[in-house]
């Protein structure tokens, strides 16, 4: 009898156990999933919803964003989540076909640049007219390079996680907003070291527009004259990239993701002007949005100071 009521003690411990064990699981299933499509951007998102929701990033860090597409695991990621938040102006090219088959399914889309002040490009940054995506007034993509329209793309995504995924992250975008605050205020006073005459960036592509509006820069032109890496530069193009050089007198091009290290190497050797690698488009190590542009800045200021 005593023997048999041991038995029954120790079989509820264990169904206690098993309870509490699904319990667990069925917590750690409820949490909502989040995916953005390139890891700039995923970065903030992680640090926004700090563990509050899972968050997945679509183009691993480090490939191309302009030519990246899905394999069927990744097309599936995509329709599996509870919100995927996109960039938008074309950046995800290769995504496209997928992200309109999710948003087709049902699937909730946030996208960052309808939130920002777009910028388009203007006359006499290099870019010819003809390709739809190289002519003056096409929307450029490269949101990221400005912490203040990542601040934005923060600030207005607070009420969308509220009311589609129903957290609140209302204190994370407070202090996010303040670092990307003082961000700014810190390049902005590592830029003012170059001089008013040096302040012209030329890229692979026309990926540096944001930064350049923001703190004072020239886009004087561009190796690849377009605002995605995947089109290609003529001889035309070339020649008339190398006579902006000269005449303004650049002292460095900046060779980025995408960018041909020879076309690069060749501009560089016939212009005089310093070849320097610029990473505009992929995290740094440690996988923080606040190190990328600080090494951005940073990168630019050594350059041209
Ligand atoms: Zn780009």
């Amino acid at each position: 009898m005593r023997l048999a009521r041991y038995f029954l003690l120790a079989g509820l411990v264990i169904a206690v156990i098993i309870i509490a064990a699904s319990c667990h699981q069925t917590a750690h299933k409820t949490k909502k999933s989040i995916v953005v499509t390139y890891s700039i951007l995923g970065s903030i998102v992680q640090e926004l919803a700090d563990g509050r929701a899972d968050v997945t990033v679509s183009i691993p860090n480090g490939l191309d964003p302009h030519e990246w597409e899905p394999s069927a695991k990744g097309i599936e990621t995509v329709n599996n989540a509870d919100l995927i938040i996109q960039n938008g102006l074309g950046l995800e090219a290769g995504m496209e076909k997928c992200l309109k088959s999710a948003r087709d399914k049902g699937v909730n889309i946030f996208t960052a640049s309808d939130y920002i002040e777009i910028r388009h490009v203007g006359p006499g940054e290099g870019i010819p007219t003809g390709d739809p995506d190289q002519i003056i007034g096409a929307a450029d993509p490269h949101l990221w390079t400005d912490p203040l329209m990542i601040k934005d793309i923060v600030q207005a995504l607070v009420p969308v996680l509220k009311k589609k995924l129903g957290i609140d992250v209302a204190d994370r975008a407070a202090s996010l907003s303040t670092r990307l605050d003082e961000l700014n205020v810190r390049i902005a006073d590592a830029v003012s070291l170059i001089p008013d005459e040096n302040r012209k960036i030329v890229t692979g592509h026309e990926s540096m527009g944001y930064f350049a509006k923001r703190y004072g820069f020239k886009l004087t032109g561009v190796i690849i004259p377009s605002l995605s890496s995947q089109a290609a530069a003529s001889a035309a193009d070339l020649a008339a990239l190398k006579e902006a050089i000269a005449t303004n007198n650049v002292k460095a091009v900046f060779s980025e993701l995408g960018t041909s290290p020879a076309l690069a190497r060749t501009v560089g050797n016939e212009t005089g002007a310093r070849v320097v690698e610029l990473n505009t488009h992929a995290l740094p190590l440690d996988r923080s949005y606040f190190t990328y542009e600080r090494e951005l800045a940073d990168t630019i200021v050594k350059a041209l100071k």
